[in-house]
């Protein structure tokens, strides 16, 4: 883009990268961008992954990261599911939360120390917080027991609001559409939305590294770009995923926008 200089990973300590989009697309890898991330890691560049899917465990991501050459422990993987529970945990540890989620979003909320309750328990007792994400077998009965928990008053958190899941043959409903249902059912939005672009997942993903020049990595605007923007930080955006073009109107926060993440090594 005119005017725009050209970004270098290597200038910054860390990098905050989202998955889908950037390390890959469906279930093909993005074999460009593992190569500059390989990289850029090796010069010193630390790496933190962000996903706002909260279906998997950030031990998954994790192993799977690693698989592609990356350095990366469990602790480096920041999911939108991880975010909602420690957000829980922070205010009211060792609750009764009720999940509406996948696998992914149930494990990190144990791991943070809550007390995952069954839906008969959520729909016949008061519980602390009802946590929402992508939960591809949802039935009327869950969300019958979210609202039930909802209106004995627990806390309403959702992982993310996504809408939608962009695949190879169209869209698929994201954990936004859940959590729509809810809040419809509930008359009430969310009391916090945990995943990108919320600032909250960036403080998680930098909390042990205050005063790092982080550089975000993504291939959305409205939630990656937007993430750095709402958390003061550079963002840069890859064309590998959703976004084919670069943007009309950059965002100032928008250091640069590259076709691959090669172009900015
Ligand atoms: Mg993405």
């Amino acid at each position: 883009m005119p005017g725009m200089r050209r970004p270098r990973l290597l200038d910054y300590d860390v990098l905050l990268v989202d998955l889908d989009g950037v390390v890959w697309l469906g279930s093909s890898v993005i074999s460009e961008n593992v190569e500059a991330l390989r990289r850029a890691a090796e010069s010193g560049v630390r790496l933190v992954f962000l996903s706002n899917n909260s279906t998997r465990t950030r031990r998954h991501y994790s192993l799977i990261l690693r698989s592609l050459g990356l350095p990366v422990e469990e602790s480096d993987v920041v999911t939108s599911g991880y975010a909602a529970a420690r957000w829980v945990a922070l205010r009211r540890p060792g609750s009764n939360v009720y999940v509406v989620g996948e696998e992914g979003l149930s494990i990190e909320s144990y791991l943070a120390g809550l007390n995952v309750v069954d839906f008969e328990y959520a729909s016949t007792h008061r519980i602390d917080a009802v946590i929402v994400g992508l939960d591809r077998l949802v039935t009327y009965d869950k969300l019958r027991a979210a609202l039930r928990a909802l209106h004995r008053g627990a806390l309403f958190v959702a992982a993310n609001e996504d809408h939608v899941l962009p695949r190879e043959d169209g869209f698929d409903p994201g954990a936004g559409s859940i959590v729509s249902a809810l809040s419809r059912a509930a008359g009430r939005e969310p009391d916090f939305v945990a995943g990108k672009p919320s600032p909250f997942i960036a403080e998680l993903a930098l909390k042990d590294m205050r005063g790092a020049k982080a550089l975000v990595v993504g291939d959305r605007l409205d939630t990656d770009i937007e993430l750095a923007r709402r958390a003061g930080l550079d963002g840069l955006l890859v064309l590998t995923g959703v976004t084919r073009e670069p943007p009309e109107r950059a965002p100032p926060n928008l250091v640069g926008v590259v076709k691959t993440l090669l172009d900015a090594i």
